[in-house]
């Protein structure tokens, strides 16, 4: 039996970083009772640390896996289709040619499917109009259904096609997740039912975005954009040789192209980079896909599903012959700010406003703490995600005693803008160019934030494009 439902009427929308980490050693291949299980814990460890940017060592070539094995097949991959790819059944037929035309050639293919373009805002819709509180749950069990839909369509029109095939869902499979329900976590993946009927020669269709979570058999889901991470942790699970995500651009670009008239499509990323600009507002690929591809070495292309032209890979740095100093210009629209003016300053204040926080699971990002007042007070500013505002300020009023500041301002209208390139380890002057180029067309910057290889900045939304725009040409970035 179930225990009593957890209400909530919140989600988690990002990650917040302290979700417990499993026992099962750092991200070894298990094997369970004769079924071949891949564990994905070292990088859900590193991720529940708060360490973005894993770097950990290719555990095999899985290319050479299959040539040394000597067989004649061509090769096993998994092919990702996003929801515009999905949109309707001509689309789906389209996809279905596609799938095709890889399982005549030899392949043996592993379809990860998203949810029809709109369906999944649609039933997350439904969910919150029946009721303002709602178990998490029983949301996974609703908003999981989008992608269960694009799976029987797909395996229908390939058997139509004369293409063996069969839809599988997540607990089918089963992808074992954490019970972390609206962003669960991938644990381990039981590929031998799967594998062997793509030794068969038949298309696993499988729906992406859910897994299941073993302890109370409930359906889980991984997150916006969390096909993508089913489709690379199926990848490593079945040590396939390519994953191919199949999206509506050509490629990873070098900022948002529907924003960027400019933006280039790059030819490769390293994995460090696409990490940082997914986490930082390009939902081109989910964070956690990009994480687990390097964690296991998957060989992740984002190409095109609408023309067939070569995409963008995601690689190891030593597989990039010229490095650009930016690689990217990214931006995040889930962000707020919050202000707690003339708070006291000793010892002590930080814990008080951060720990409440922390407890809450919001997940606090750019901080600034202003010098003190000669009245021994301090301004605290920082940012939460925009859609957690409402509940940082109601936790922040309930502990308002014991961090005895004098007032609290929260803004929406704010958005992260920010550079990112491995380059920028062995450059000087990026961030003054960041911060000129701002200054040029009169942006404020609010809160700045820094890493090894990524500058952010907090700017007002209203100067968001003119910032994307300015800065992809002052870094060079411009298509010619
Ligand atoms: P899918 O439904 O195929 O998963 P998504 O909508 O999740 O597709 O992701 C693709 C979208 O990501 C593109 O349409 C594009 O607007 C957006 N995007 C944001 N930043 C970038 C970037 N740097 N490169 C490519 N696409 C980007
Ligand atoms: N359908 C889900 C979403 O819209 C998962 C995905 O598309 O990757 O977030
Ligand atoms: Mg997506």
């Amino acid at each position: 039996m179930d225990s009593q439902p957890k209400v909530s009427n919140r989600l988690p929308c990002k990650s917040t970083g302290n979700q417990e980490a499993t026992a099962v050693p750092a991200g070894e291949a298990m094997i369970a009772g004769g079924d071949r299980r891949t564990t994905f814990s070292e990088a859900d460890r590193l991720q529940a640390q708060g360490a973005e940017r894993i770097r950990v060592p290719r555990r095999r070539d899985p290319v050479s896996k299959h040539s040394q094995a000597g067989k004649s097949r061509m090769a096993r991959i998994v092919i990702k289709f996003g929801g515009t790819s999905v949109a309707d059944i001509e689309r789906i037929k389209s996809v279905a040619l596609r799938v095709k035309a890889e399982a005549d050639a030899g392949n043996e293919v592993a379809v990860v499917v998203s949810a029809m373009a709109g369906v999944t805002n649609q039933l997350i819709d439904h969910v919150h109009a029946a009721s303002p509180l709602y178990d998490l749950r029983e949301y996974d069990a609703v908003v999981s259904s989008g992608e269960n839909v694009t799976a029987g369509l797909l395996a229908i029109v390939l058997q139509g096609m004369g293409v063996a095939a069969r839809s599988w869902q997540g607990w089918q499979i089963p992808v074992l997740t954490d019970s972390a329900h609206g962003s669960a976590r991938i644990e381990g993946i039981e590929t031998a039912e799967l594998a062997r009927r793509l030794e068969s020669g038949e298309v696993a269709v499988v729906a992406g975005f859910q897994g299941v979570e073993p302890e109370r058999n409930r359906i889980t889901t991984l997150g916006r954009g969390g096909s993508d991470t089913s489709a690379v942790a199926l990848a490593a699970a079945l040590s396939a040789d390519r994953c191919d995500i199949y999206t509506d651009v050509e490629g990873v670009y070098t900022s948002d192209p529907r924003i960027v008239k400019g933006a280039r499509k790059l030819d490769r990323i390293t994995y460090e980079e696409m990490l940082e600009m997914a986490s930082l507002g390009a939902k081109v690929l989910q964070t956690r896909s990009v994480e687990m591809a390097m964690k296991h070495g998957v060989r992740i292309q984002v190409r095109s599903s609408f023309v067939d032209l070569p995409g963008t890979l995601v690689v190891d740095e030593d597989e990039i012959v010229e490095q650009a100093v930016v690689s990217g210009v990214t931006y995040s629209r889930d962000e707020a700010k919050i202000t707690l003016r003339a708070v006291p300053d000793r010892p002590g204040v930080a814990a008080s406003i951060f720990g409440p926080l922390a407890e809450a699971a919001i997940n606090v990002d750019m901080i600034v703490q202003n010098i003190s007042s000669r009245e021994k007070t301090t301004d605290l500013t920082f940012t939460v995600p925009r859609s957690e505002l409402e509940r940082a300020v109601a936790v922040l009023e309930r502990h308002a005693e014991v961090i005895s500041h004098l007032d609290l301002a929260a803004e929406e209208s704010v958005v992260k803008v920010s550079v990112i390139g491995v380059g920028m380890r062995s450059h000087a002057g990026v961030a003054q160019t960041m911060f000129s180029t701002l200054a040029e067309k009169g942006i404020n910057i609010q809160v700045i934030s820094t890493s090894e290889i990524k500058i952010s900045v907090l700017i007002a939304e209203d100067y968001l494009e003119l910032a994307l725009r300015s800065l992809h040409t002052a870094y060079g970035l411009d298509e010619d």
